[in-house]
């Protein structure tokens, strides 16, 4: 029997990249609909008034009519109302998909668990500045499907593995796993969810890069896929690494050619310099001359939460690293910078806390026995945090970010770094990490 389903697309769950999709669908001539539990979903007066709209719940009875659900990143496959269409044999795709379809220009892919945004936005610069026409977004500023207008040679993507869990054969010229550590274990389950959800990325692809240091990024592929590696030591030849001088300088290199000290760059930690050579083996694969990728390394200023250096009171130099919103991020936050400040004896203050996500926050002792002297912690998972981390720093609670601040300023002296790195979500008390960031940088600038 065939089902008729009239070709409609329903998209499940507005905000930014529903609204997209929506248009794009619209504007290519699909019967479209949308439904999202929210009453008043954000975007829901940017769409156009012919799409049949259901908000206030979602709507089981018109997902089940659809030819395609083309759902949100922020909506769980898991729900029922899409498990049910999924039992119906409905294809669940993700507004990626869409743009798979709808264009055969290449796609750059990059995922991980940190370090997606650094990386899309650093190589989007450097694709401009060599002079092509690009187009950058996906999980971080423009949607993928609002891309599409600017009719660009090349697509640099951020995929957040929810995109990912709902797209197939990206066929994506190069595509990376940054790294991989814990997050959104609430969501998939286990790091085994979490895995399978990233390497999807692999799916078809032409290219690969993989980060040596972290072997959970190689992926298995056909033998004949061209692969190369970026990672924190020397490199083999072709492949992208550190070489150190003896007089401590870190270089930036291929092979054994030294291509860029990393003092020569506003981003700081070694974090950073690990993106750097993702960015330059990427754009390696893509074609980028390598002395473009190099002028637009020592330009890069970085992005704003990301240990973002915000000011220097009483010889104290205080950090937003809000996007820290996992164990990994913050690591590297508190590695990087305690690194930097031990030579002097300088110590990290940190503000831990908020929406732990299921992580394991034992993870954190050796680092934060190595170079914090005191942990300020905040919001809803302080208690869990505070059992995992006793021990290893003074631990001291806060009620606000203020008092945090406050706190911290009076535990730090000269040489030492206060950072917020919170290592969890923010939305127990924050509308996002965006927030809680400036939030901080408003209570640095007030101290006196
Ligand atoms: P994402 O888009 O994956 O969240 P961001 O570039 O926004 O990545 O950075 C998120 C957090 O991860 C920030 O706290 C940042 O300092 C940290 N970070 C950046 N690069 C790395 C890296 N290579 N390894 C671990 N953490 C990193």
């Amino acid at each position: 029997m065939l089902i008729q389903r009239g070709g409609l697309k329903v998209v499940a769950g507005l905000g930014i990249s529903g609204v997209a999709a929506v248009n794009f669908l619209h504007e290519q001539g699909y019967r479209v609909a949308v439904t999202d539990s929210r009453a008043t979903p954000p975007g829901h007066d940017q769409i156009p008034a012919k799409v049949q709209t259901s908000f206030g719940k979602l709507d089981e009875d018109l997902l089940l009519q659809a030819e395609e659900i083309i759902i949100s990143p922020g909506l769980d496959p898991k729900l029922p109302e899409i498990q049910a269409a999924a039992a119906k044999g409905i294809a669940i795709v993700s507004e990626i998909q869409i743009l798979r379809r709808a264009t055969d220009k290449p796609i750059v892919a990059i995922t991980g668990s940190n370090a997606k945004s650094t990386v899309t936005t650093l190589l989007g610069l450097m694709v401009k500045d060599a002079g092509r026409k690009v187009a950058v977004g996906g999980n971080l500023g423009r949607p993928a499907l609002d891309l599409i207008k600017d009719d660009p040679e090349l697509y640099v993507l951020e995929l957040s593995s929810f995109q990912l869990e709902a797209t197939s054969n990206l066929a994506a010229e190069v595509a990376v796993v940054l790294n991989m550590s814990e997050d959104h274990l609430d969501r998939h389950g286990d790091m085994m969810g979490y895995h399978t959800a990233k390497h999807r990325i692999f799916q078809a692809v032409k290219k690969v890069v993989f980060n040596r240091d972290d072997s959970l990024t190689r992926p298995l592929v056909p033998d004949a896929t061209p692969m190369q590696s970026f990672g924190l030591n020397a490199p083999d030849m072709n492949q992208f690494g550190v070489l150190r001088d003896d007089d401590g300088t870190i270089w930036l290199a291929r092979g054994r050619e030294r291509l860029l000290q990393s003092s020569d760059m506003y981003i700081q930690g070694t974090h950073n310099v690990a993106n750097a050579l993702a960015c330059l083996a990427l754009g390696e694969a893509i074609g980028l001359p390598l002395d473009s990728m190099l002028n637009t390394l020592k330009t890069f200023k970085g992005l704003e939460h990301r240990c973002e250096f915000v000011k220097e009171l009483a010889g104290v130099r205080y950090y937003n690293d809000s996007k820290g919103t996992n164990i990994g991020a913050t690591l590297a936050a508190i590695d990087g910078l305690g690194a930097a400040i031990e030579a002097k004896g300088g110590k990290v203050a940190i503000i831990l806390g908020g929406q732990g996500k299921g992580q394991d926050f034992t993870a954190l002792r050796d680092s934060l026995s190595k170079y914090a002297k005191v942990a300020v912690l905040i919001g809803e998972d302080r208690p869990l945090i505070e059992a995992a981390i006793s021990g290893t720093a003074e631990l001291l609670p806060a009620a606000t970010l203020k008092e945090a601040v406050e706190i911290c300023q009076q535990h730090a002296q000269a040489n030492d770094v206060v950072l917020l790195s919170p290592a969890c979500a923010s939305f127990d008390m924050f509308k996002g990490y965006s927030e809680r960031g400036h939030q901080f940088v408003d209570c640095v600038n007030s101290l006196a």
